[in-house]
């Protein structure tokens, strides 16, 4: 009774702590002056992270005037190859800073602010923090041009609101309208069956539940007889008005015969903890099926701030002859909603199907160092890498550490080392630590260098292997040829690639000057921009050198004419 008591006490104020937070809806306006369809939505489950903002659609066109939510000023600005690509931070009067990222340009004053530290620092990709005062702007002024830049997939603006910590905060609190009547939808539904005698129909493995569409549209299983410590989950999307988009939820809620046991809304959360959304989903299912499954019970590595209302954590405890109806409820913002009921009969039986493990010499606790050695290999994981203990299995052999497979997700970085003693100086140096997916492809993994050993820090298991690259980078122009009039071109365009170890730093310079070559990582393309700087004289020399990851070189030279 004490215990239940505190459950209560606890639970309440939490909730209440939550609910004191009020976003002002009037503060900002929308960035972009055409109707917000979304693409995808705050809190949505990507790969290895909770999606930070909206990310607005573009009508699939770059370009389109990107406006500040607020007067304020521009405390940060990032280039960067991958991730946001090109993108603008404003900080605001009221504590919260708005981003806009993936944008093609920035607007005149901006992008001159930003050309002349590039010039400064050689460098394309730039991370800078104007000073208050620096570059201040008014509601409403544009501030950028829309694009594709970075990891973007496709024309769209990826807005984001965060808090004076730097949290993101759903945009949605802060009055964005977006129309939507459309009602979340479940597309499967499992159980969980935890410890040695928990069942369901007799089996302790994962059950996949059918799901039957009642006439008035709800949804339903048929009974399930169970007994033990079970955890529920489905796999859920929902979609906004005018979009085919396969977006994210607002909520989830589970009820046991009315009483609620877990719920979570992705309202805010810290950058330190959306990798715990691999605990969220079922892991080894979304590797194995590609499909997302959220559970309703928080398993006890998961620190994740989202969760309100647990009872148990979310795990069901079904005693044997009694009856249970759980309710799993998944809402989107505008409060549309679908539930999936589940009948549950009590029965304590014999398991006939029990849960395949395949035992390893190689039991790893999730709370403990983790080590192994063979041969000329070391991997090492430290203590919370895991989410679960786990039966690991490793091999090495024909040259290829397998490390598990990518089935089981990892919080933190694993050490992986060669020993390449065996090795001549000068392969080594040639030599990199690649991981090889399933179908052979090989990927560079930062390879770091100490004495005779080769060493990375990886969080994704799989195939590992040493690689030798001794080719050299190749630069093509695509625009233009040697010993060419280039005076009514405004752009010079190469293609830059590396057959293995990958490009690690490229260089242009006209007549011994720097130049800044603009890198669309997607597709592998330099684009210098001739209204930079001013040329003298008429003949030129155009010098682009391309690195690789262990040090191949190559250099590319042309001559041209241009009048200015
Ligand atoms: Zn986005």
């Amino acid at each position: 009774m004490g215990r239940l008591f505190l459950v209560f006490v606890l639970s309440f104020s939490i909730s209440a702590v939550v609910a004191q937070i009020k976003y002002p809806e009037d503060y900002f306006i929308k960035p972009l002056k055409i109707p917000l369809i979304l693409s995808g939505t705050f809190g949505e489950l990507r790969s290895n992270h909770f999606h930070s903002g909206l990310d607005i659609k573009t009508q699939q066109r770059v370009g389109l005037n990107v406006h500040s939510s607020a007067k304020g000023y521009v405390s940060r600005i990032k280039i960067a190859h991958w991730g946001y690509g090109k993108a603008i931070y404003i900080t605001h009067p009221n504590g919260y800073t708005t981003v806009y990222a993936h944008l093609k340009k920035f607007a005149p004053k901006i992008e001159a602010y930003v050309k002349k530290h590039q010039y400064e620092k050689e460098s394309y990709t730039i991370h800078l923090f104007p000073e208050a005062n620096d570059l201040v702007v008014e509601k409403d002024e544009i501030i950028a041009y829309s694009g594709n830049s970075g990891g973007s997939g496709g024309p769209h603006l990826h807005y984001e609101i965060r808090d004076g910590n730097a949290k993101p905060i759903n945009p949605m609190f802060f009055g964005v309208e977006i129309p939507d009547t459309r009602i979340p939808e479940i597309r499967a539904g499992v159980v969980y069956s935890f410890g040695d005698s928990s069942h369901v129909n007799q089996s302790s493995r994962l059950k996949e539940l059918k799901i039957i569409k009642k006439k008035n549209g709800t949804l339903t299983t048929n009974q399930i007889e169970a007994y033990g410590t079970l955890g529920f989950g489905i796999n859920v999307i929902d979609k906004q008005n005018g979009a085919l988009n396969n977006n994210g939820i607002f909520s989830l809620e589970m009820t046991v015969n009315g009483k609620k046991v877990y719920e979570h809304k992705v309202d805010t959360y810290a950058f330190s903890e959306t990798r715990y959304l691999n605990s969220l989903i079922d892991y080894g299912r979304f590797y194995h099926k590609r499909q997302r499954i959220q559970k309703c019970f928080v398993e006890p590595a998961n620190k994740l701030s989202l969760y309100r209302n647990l009872v148990n954590k979310g795990y069901l405890q079904v005693e044997d002859s009694l009856s249970y109806t759980v309710k799993i409820t998944a809402k989107d913002y505008k409060g549309n909603k679908r539930s999936l009921i589940i009948p549950i009969k009590g029965k304590k039986d014999t398991v006939l199907v029990t849960k395949k493990i395949t035992e390893t010499p190689n039991y790893f606790k999730a709370n403990e160092f983790n080590k192994i050695t063979r041969d000329n290999i070391t991997v090492a994981f430290p203590k919370k890498s895991f989410y679960n203990d786990v039966y690991f299995k490793f091999d090495y052999k024909d040259g290829i550490v397998s490390l598990h497979n990518q089935s089981i997700p990892l919080h933190k970085n694993f050490t992986l080392t060669f020993d390449v003693s065996k090795y001549s100086k000068e392969k080594r140096k040639q030599l990199f630590i690649a991981r090889k997916n399933y179908k052979g492809k090989l990927y560079y993994t930062n390879t770091r260098r100490k004495e005779n050993k080769l060493y990375a820090l990886n969080k994704t298991l799989g195939n590992y292997t040493l690689v030798l690259d001794s080719i050299k980078p190749k630069i093509v122009p695509i625009n233009f040829k040697n010993n060419q009039s280039l005076t009514k071109y405004r752009y010079l365009k190469f293609r830059i690639s590396d057959n293995l170890s990958g490009v690690k730093f490229y260089r242009g310079e006209i007549d011994g000057e720097w130049i800044l070559l603009e890198y669309d990582a997607k597709k592998r393309l330099l684009t210098y921009d001739f209204n930079d700087k001013k040329l003298i004289g008429t003949k030129h020399t155009l010098k682009v050198t391309a690195i690789d990851n262990v040090n191949n070189t190559y250099v590319y030279i042309a001559s041209f004419n241009r009048k200015e």
